[in-house]
């Protein structure tokens, strides 16, 4: 078993420069309002005329249908995982997109249920219940249909913030898992019913392909590539050590880990294969840059989980997804960088201090001066590239500095010409984000990473 040494080898800072910004993000939305505008032409080209009321209503049901097909098919690309967009738009942001997109495919199904059920009793003159009753029991595939969009509409209720505040993660979590169920279930209804399918070979075509290429993305990124991983490197922890009051860094071994290609930054959801651990798999971001021998998570005890961690023993099995997310060096737009972390947002900020080239500067915000994990490293890092690094602390008050752009400014007069790289708990980032743009800093300049999803 490899034992780390006593303080992580330092990276050397890489040369490259600040790149143009990716044009993938702009590229993925291009792509999804391409492909909703296509399923709209699919509508038009197959409809000659709308007649009266029954008509109008019922054409809106077929749209409603066929959008909410497509969403649901775009929202679960949006979390298989593929590293290009991962990488490029962001874990966090690809989450808020897919949070978006679940409340617009929720409010699409549930509209297109509603007009479909009255635009056909307006045509046969029935009523709305007998004619549930019908489309239900009678129409082929629509009981297995009815039965995916409820799961969905479970999902997103449970996922609306109000409900998700009163939920575990893990209930949440597992719930999302019902929505594969539940596009499965109704993906049958939409070609035996769906008027725009039925006798349309290559539409029914299309969407075969649109399904079953998201269906290998996911089995791919999400099942095989993890699996074929964790059978290479067989990752295994190798030492747990305490950093500061409910903080340890754990050290994970395991063979071949520079083929893992994780960036400073990146952070992997890890899995540890131990009693009451195995069934959970947590992101911790990576708190020293990836070493051949070595990986490095740094984690506070907020909950069951990562309170675990300090229980951990030497030899434990873990595997770990990823590496994923895109606060990396890629972001880089300017010459210069700042830092900005607070708390246990320190662990990719304490990696990009390390490797992110050009000048740079750390603002580092704790509550109290014990709470300051990582300090040792981080001064010795300042030390050996001459960078400069402000500790800011809530108490005693006497050391505390607001976060104003004139306090900031105060720190780093030179803010307005440099990337930010903040990381931080949500009150903080809010708060970080007003102050760094009154201090002159571009909205596309500040990069900040979300610990939670
Ligand atoms: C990209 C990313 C990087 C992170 N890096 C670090 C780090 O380097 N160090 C560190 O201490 N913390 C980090 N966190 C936060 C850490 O993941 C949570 O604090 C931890 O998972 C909480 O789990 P728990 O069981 O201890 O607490 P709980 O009380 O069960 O959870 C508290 C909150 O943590 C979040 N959470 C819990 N489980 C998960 C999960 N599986 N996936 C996503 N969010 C979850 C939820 O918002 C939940 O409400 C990171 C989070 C993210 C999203």
């Amino acid at each position: 078993m490899t034992t780390p040494p006593r303080a992580p080898a330092m990276a050397r800072p890489s040369r490259s420069a600040p790149r143009p910004p990716s044009p993938v993000p702009a590229l993925a939305h291009l792509l999804i309002w391409g492909g909703a505008a296509a399923v709209l032409a699919l509508w038009w080209s197959d409809t000659t005329s709308v007649v009266g009321a029954a008509g109008w209503v019922t054409g809106a049901g077929r749209i409603t249908g066929l959008l909410a097909g497509y969403a649901c098919a775009m929202l679960l690309m949006l979390m298989a995982r593929v590293p290009l967009l991962d990488r490029a738009v962001g874990t966090d942001r690809l989450a808020r997109w897919h949070a978006m997109g679940g409340r617009y495919t929720v409010s699409l199904a549930s509209a297109h249920v509603l007009l479909i059920i009255w635009g056909y009793s307006l045509e046969s003159h029935t009523g709305v219940v007998d004619q549930t009753t019908t489309l239900v029991l009678h129409y082929p595939d629509l009981l297995k249909g009815t039965i995916g969009f409820l799961l969905f509409l479970i999902t997103g209720i449970v996922s609306a913030r109000a409900v998700r505040r009163r939920v575990t993660y893990e209930t949440w979590h597992f719930l999302h898992f019902a929505t594969y169920l539940a596009v499965f279930l109704a993906f049958g209804h939409q070609l035996s019913n769906g008027a725009d399918f039925v006798g349309n070979r290559p539409a029914q075509l299309a969407w075969y392909a649109l399904y079953l290429g998201v269906a290998a993305l996911l089995a791919w990124y999400r099942f095989a590539v993890p699996v074929r991983r964790a059978l290479r490197h067989r990752l295994y922890v190798a030492e747990v050590r305490p950093e500061a009051p409910g903080i340890v860094s754990v050290y994970l071994s395991g063979s071949g880990l520079e083929e893992l290609r994780a960036e400073p930054g990146q952070f992997f959801r890890w899995r540890f294969l131990t009693r009451g651990m195995w069934w959970a798999a947590n992101p911790y971001s990576l708190s020293a840059a990836p070493h051949p021998a070595y990986l490095r998570i740094t984690v506070k005890a907020s909950g069951g989980h990562s309170a675990a961690l300090a229980r951990l023993r030497p030899g434990t099995r873990v595997l770990a997804e990823g590496p994923y997310g895109g606060f990396t060096a890629r972001r880089r737009r300017a010459r210069k960088s700042l830092l900005l972390g607070g708390g246990v947002g320190i662990t990719p900020l304490r990696t990009l201090f390390e490797t992110l080239p050009g000048e740079v500067a750390l603002i580092y915000r704790a509550r109290r001066p014990e709470d300051l994990a990582l300090r040792g490293e981080i001064d010795a890092l300042a030390a050996a590239r001459g960078a400069a690094v402000h500790y800011v602390v809530d108490e005693p008050v006497a050391y505390s500095s607001p976060l104003t752009p004139e306090a900031l400014r105060g720190l780093v007069p030179d803010l307005a010409e440099r990337d930010v790289y903040l990381c931080g708990p949500p009150a903080m980032t809010e708060v970080a984000v007003t102050a760094l743009r009154g201090a002159g800093v571009p909205r596309r300049r500040i990069h900040h990473e979300s610990f939670s999803f």
